[in-house]
């Protein structure tokens, strides 16, 4: 084996990720090289320092600020902004409003479709009124008149 693939799998060597047939060729490249045995001391000796080092304490209040935002509602996330109206869960609410939508469209409906009244009726003109209406406006149009 290389130094450079025994230095590719020093780390994992020492964790004792390397299983079986995959760490006998590293384990022999250390015994014959003092190199990349060199490294895996220094690699164990960085982990001890790593591992030596104390965490410093949190703020005060971490804790309770933690366990407080823990106990907050999540919010929830969607592309769509959710509407839904205080009235939805209340059935009875709900009917009621239904009920007054129908029967202002209704009212609404009914009031549209009602006959014209008279003084609408008088604002009519007759086929014969609208061709002779149309014939003088072409001839004003192409000044005939
Ligand atoms: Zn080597």
């Amino acid at each position: 084996m290389e130094c450079k693939k025994c230095l590719s799998l020093l780390g994992v060597f020492k964790d004792g990720e390397l299983i079986g047939d995959a760490a006998s060729p590293v384990k022999s490249h250390l015994g014959t090289c003092p190199a990349c045995s060199a490294e895996l001391e220094a690699l164990y000796a960085l982990s001890e320092i790593i591992t030596s080092i104390k965490a410093p304490p949190p703020p005060d209040g971490f804790e309770d600020n933690v366990i407080r935002a823990m106990r907050k509602p999540a919010r929830q996330f969607s592309f769509i902004p959710s509407f839904t109206p205080a009235f939805f869960y209340r059935p009875a609410m709900a009917m009621a409003v239904l009920a007054l939508v129908v029967v202002t469209g209704v009212f609404y409906a009914r009031k549209n479709t009602a006959p014209p009244d008279e003084s609408y009726a008088q604002l009519l003109i007759s086929d014969a009124e609208l061709r002779e209406f149309d014939s003088d406006i072409l001839d004003i149009f192409y000044g005939e008149i």
